[in-house]
C-alpha cells in the first residue's frame, strides 16, 4: 500500500507524491525550538513525531535530508538576555546546548542541518527576500521603520489554516497598538530596532533591525532545501500565522509551490489544556527524570498517540508507558533464549512468521496507535506459543530479525543491561528464601527495603524480576 499523509493544506489524506525521490532525498523542515529557556516535553511530543516521520520514511526506503531551525533571536529572547545582563548569544547558547542534551536523551534523530536565525549568512538571505517582497509590492515599510508583509496582495492568504480573511478586512489604513500597519493581518517582516532591543541589530536597507520570525524560516528552508520542500511539520499552533506566513513569503519570492505536505501535530495537553510556558503547566524532560523515567520511557509515552490526536499528560501514562517496556524486554530475552535453543522441535504456531502490518499501519499516515497495537498482540500470541511449546528457534530469529526492523523506527530497545546493586540482589535471594518458606511478613519486609533502595521487585511465574523504580508523581 502507498504511503498516505494528512495534508493541513487540503485537509484530507493525500497519497505520498515526493518531487523526485530517485534523484534527491525527500526533503523535510521542521520548525525548530526557540531558545530562551528549556523546551518542554510539549514541545518534545512535535519533534518526535518527527522523528517518526524520518524513521518510517527511511524504513520505506527514501532518504531523508531533513532542517531544522534554531530561533535565537526574537522578543523572548531579547528579553530574557537583558534581565540576565548577557549577550544574546550566550543566553541563547545553554538553551542550545540543553535543546541537543533533551533530543539525544529522547533518542530523536539529528537533522543534517541546523541553521540559527541570527547567522549572518541567513539574515542576508532574509533581507534579500524582504527586498523582493518589496519590489514586487508584496511589503512595505510603514511609519514605524518596520518592513511588513501586505497580505491583501497576496491572494492565497489563509489557504492554510482555512482561514476567512473577510473577517479581518479593513479598508484604508488602521491604526494597531503603535505600529502603522495597512491591515491588521499584515506580519512584520523586519523589526526596526528600539531601546529595548540593546545592542541586538542588523543593518539593513530598512535602517537597523532585526528580523521577524516567519521570514527566519522562509530564508532557512529556501537556502538549505531548496524553493520547492516535501514535507515541512510543525504543532498545530503554527499553522496560523507562522506557516501560512511562510508560504507568502517563500511563494512571493520564487513564485513555485513552496510546500507539497504541510504535517502538523496536535498538542500535549494537561488536564485539558495544551501544555505551554506561558500557562506554567508544562514539565521539562529534567524533571521527569528526577522522578526516575528514563529518556526511553518518555520517548514512549509522547509517542505512543497518534500525531493527529491530542494526547494527554498524566503519571499513569508513564507508568503505562514503562510497562508497555517492560513487557517489551521480557519478550526480547524470551525470544533471545529461544533463538539459541538447538532442539529439533518445529514450529505449530500459527505466528512463526511476521508480517507487514507494522508498517502498514504506519504507511497510513503515521498511525502509531494501530503499529502498537499490533506489536503488542505479536508479543502476546508469541509468548503463548513459547509458553505452549510450539515455537521453535528459527521462528524466534525470524520475530528478533522483526523486531530490529521495528525498532529501527521505533528506537525503544534498552540500552544496557540493567546493573542490580550487591545490596539489592542480596535483599532479593533472601526474599526468595522467605517466599520458599512461605514467610509472607518477612518477604513484604524484604520488598520494602528493596523499595527503599529504589527498585521494585516483581513476582512472575519465571521468579523474582527487579526494576528500577520511579517515585511517584
Ligand atoms: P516553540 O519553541 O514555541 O516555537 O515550539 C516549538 C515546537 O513545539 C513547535 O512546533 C510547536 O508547535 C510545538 N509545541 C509547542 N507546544 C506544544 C504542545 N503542548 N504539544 C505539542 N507541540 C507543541
Ligand atoms: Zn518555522
Amino acid at each position: 500500500m502507498a504511503l498516505q499523509f494528512f495534508n493541513t493544506y487540503s485537509r484530507e489524506v493525500e497519497e505520498f507524491e515526493p518531487r523526485d525521490p530517485a534523484a534527491r532525498p525527500i526533503s523535510i523542515y521542521t520548525c525548530g525550538p526557540t531558545v530562551y529557556s528549556r523546551a518542554h516535553i510539549g514541545n518534545f511530543r512535535a519533534y518526535i513525531f518527527e522523528d517518526l516521520l524520518q524513521r518510517h520514511l527511511e524504513l520505506r526506503g527514501y532518504k531523508v535530508h531533513r532542517v531544522m531551525n534554531i530561533t535565537d533571536v526574537d522578543d523572548k529572547t531579547i528579553r530574557g538576555a537583558r534581565e540576565a545582563k548577557v549577550p544574546l548569544s550566550k543566553f541563547t547558547a545553554q538553551f542550545k546546548e540543553a535543546f541537543f542534551e533533551d533530543a539525544e536523551t529522547l533518542r530523536i534523530k539529528r537533522a543534517d542541518e541546523f541553521p540559527a536565525a541570527t547567522d549572518q549568512h541567513y539574515v542576508d538571505r532574509m533581507i534579500e527576500m524582504i527586498s523582493v517582497l518589496i519590489s514586487r509590492g508584496l511589503a512595505y515599510q510603514a511609519d514605524d521603520k518596520s518592513v511588513y508583509f501586505r497580505i491583501n496582495k497576496f491572494p492565497d492568504y489563509g489557504k492554510l489554516a482555512h482561514f476567512d480573511l473577510t473577517q479581518l478586512q479593513s479598508t484604508g489604513r488602521v491604526k494597531h497598538d503603535e505600529y502603522d500597519k495597512e491591515h491588521i493581518g499584515d506580519f512584520a517582516l523586519w523589526k526596526a530596532w528600539d531601546e529595548e532591543d540593546g545592542d541586538v541589530a542588523w543593518e539593513s536597507p530598512w535602517g537597523p533591525g532585526r528580523p521577524g520570525w516567519h521570514i527566519e524560516c522562509s530564508a532557512m528552508a529556501t537556502a538549505l532545501l531548496g524553493d520547492e520542500i516535501d514535507i515541512h511539520c510543525g504543532g498545530v499552533d503554527n499553522i496560523f500565522p507562522h506557516h501560512e506566513a511562510e508560504i507568502a513569503q517563500s511563494e512571493g519570492v520564487t513564485g513555485k509551490k513552496f510546500v507539497r505536505y504541510w504535517l502538523h501535530c496536535a498538542h500535549l495537553l494537561v488536564d485539558g489544556q495544551k501544555m505551554s510556558k506561558s500557562l506554567g503547566n508544562f514539565y521539562t524532560l529534567p524533571d521527569l527524570l528526577e522522578k526516575g523515567y528514563t529518556g526511553r520511557e518518555i520517548r514512549y509515552a509522547l509517542m505512543r498517540v497518534h500525531y493527529r490526536a491530542p494526547l494527554n499528560f498524566t503519571w499513569d501514562g508513564m507508568q503505562e508507558a514503562r510497562q508497555a517496556l517492560i513487557r517489551t524486554d521480557e519478550w526480547l530475552a524470551r525470544l533471545r533464549e529461544k533463538s539459541r535453543e538447538t532442539s529439533v522441535q518445529r514450529s505449530t504456531s500459527n505466528v512463526q512468521r511476521p508480517t507487514q502490518e507494522f508498517e502498514e499501519a504506519l504507511d497510513e499516515d503515521l498511525n502509531i496507535s494501530a503499529a502498537l497495537g499490533f506489536l503488542f498482540e505479536t508479543i502476546r500470541e508469541t509468548n503463548r506459543a513459547m509458553d505452549r511449546n510450539e515455537l521453535d528457534a528459527s521462528s524466534a530469529n525470524a520475530w528478533l530479525d522483526w523486531w530490529k526492523r521495528v525498532n529501527n523506527v521505533l528506537d525503544l530497545e534498552t540500552e544496557a543491561e540493567v546493573v542490580i546493586p550487591a545490596e539489592v540482589a542480596q535483599l532479593a535471594k533472601e526474599r526468595e528464601n522467605t517466599r520458599r518458606e512461605k514467610n509472607w511478613r518477612k518477604s513484604d519486609e524484604l520488598r520494602d527495603r528493596i523499595a527503599a533502595l529504589g527498585w521494585e521487585v516483581r513476582d512472575t511465574n519465571d521468579g523474582q524480576k527487579l526494576t528500577p523504580r520511579a517515585s511517584s508523581g
